[in-house]
């Protein structure tokens, strides 16, 4: 069992980055309101999340560490059909089988939670605690046990950044919840979750950044499109700064962000990308999404369509604006 969690974590658990991803998914599909992210030497030391989510009812605490004994799914039909972002229960026990794990939780008007201690999938301990609504989870000595897969991760920097990218992108895709990330005490990002996009792209870019920013909003009969997009002299030496919102999930495609650079046109100097957060909506039986876990990528039925609007929209607004 042991094993075959360390494998599973060899596949989900690549590095902290992913344990954060796993993490904060899970306090997301809790209904979590809030959600604080606490890093220390990028996730090495220790990830802590800590939400104001429903809570895992203490009898079945221990049971959320074993592996697929929380999957949602029950039939193939299934796995179209789901609405949370967990579906495996992998991300717990692949965790908990390469860390040190506590986690504190009380289901909604508890009169008391519970907590458990984790290490290497063997329980530590067991106990009663306070009856705070919500789950904390506190997971250190990350690849305590599998020292290759510690020696493969990059600088701290590097890791770093990877965390702040996987907030930033859930932060876009759920502006009505609270983000807050702290690495090493020092705040990172917070928004305030009132459901305004606007306001989660000022605070992942900046205030100045994101007033600055060019925006289109417009539909046609299958697609509604709206955008913020930074002008020439606030680019980028890469593409990743260009986030993509389908039906509010985050996702990779590559023709949008062409689409929205074609736009751009010559006003792009060559090398550069612009900072820029689209929203596609659109009816869900025109997406086919990639339904492995670790991939972002979709496939849009009338996708030349899409991409011409999208040309279209970004190439009116620039020229609306004096640059
Ligand atoms: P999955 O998310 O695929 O179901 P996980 O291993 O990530 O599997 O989590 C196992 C289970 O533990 C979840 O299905 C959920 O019931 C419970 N759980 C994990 N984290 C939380 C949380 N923050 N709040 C409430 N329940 C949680
Ligand atoms: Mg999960």
């Amino acid at each position: 069992e042991t094993l075959a969690n360390q494998i599973a974590a060899g596949e989900v658990i690549e590095r902290p980055a992913s344990v954060v991803k796993e993490l904060v998914e899970n306090a997301i599909d809790a209904g979590a309101h809030k959600i604080d992210i606490l890093i220390e030497a990028a996730g090495v030391q220790s990830i802590e999340v800590i939400d104001d989510g429903q809570g895992i009812p203490t009898d079945q605490l221990e049971r959320a560490f074993l592996r697929h004994a929380t999957s949602k799914i029950q039939t193939k039909q299934d796995l179209f059909q789901i609405h949370s972002l967990g579906f495996r229960g992998e991300a717990l026990p692949s965790i908990a089988s390469v860390a040190d794990v506590f986690l504190e939780t009380a289901v909604v008007d508890a009169t008391s939670g519970a907590m458990i201690h984790i290490k290497g999938n063997k329980i530590i301990e067991k106990k009663g605690s306070g009856a705070r609504r919500g789950t904390k989870i506190t997971v250190s000595d990350l690849f305590f046990n599998t020292p290759a897969r510690l020696k493969y991760l990059k600088s701290q920097s590097t890791e770093l950044a990877k965390i702040v990218d996987i907030i930033n992108r859930l932060a876009f895709s759920y502006p009505s919840i609270a983000f807050n990330l702290v690495h090493n005490q020092k705040q990172l990002m917070q928004t305030v979750g009132n459901g305004n996009l606007q306001q989660v792209i000022s605070a992942v870019y900046g205030v100045s950044v994101a007033r600055d920013m060019v925006t289109i909003d417009d539909h046609d009969a299958d697609f509604k499109v709206q955008g913020w997009i930074s002008k020439p002299e606030l680019t980028r030496s890469n593409r990743s700064y260009i986030s993509l919102l389908i039906n509010g999930r985050y996702v990779h495609n590559f023709n949008l962000a062409k689409a929205l650079i074609k736009g751009y046109g010559t006003r792009l100097m060559v090398g550069r990308f612009p900072m820029a957060v689209l929203k596609i909506d659109l009816d869900p039986r025109l997406v086919d999404v990639n339904v492995h876990p670790q991939k972002f990528e979709v496939r849009i039925s009338k996708e030349n369509k899409l991409l011409a609007l999208i040309e279209k929209m970004v190439a009116e607004a620039f020229d609306n604006v004096n640059l």
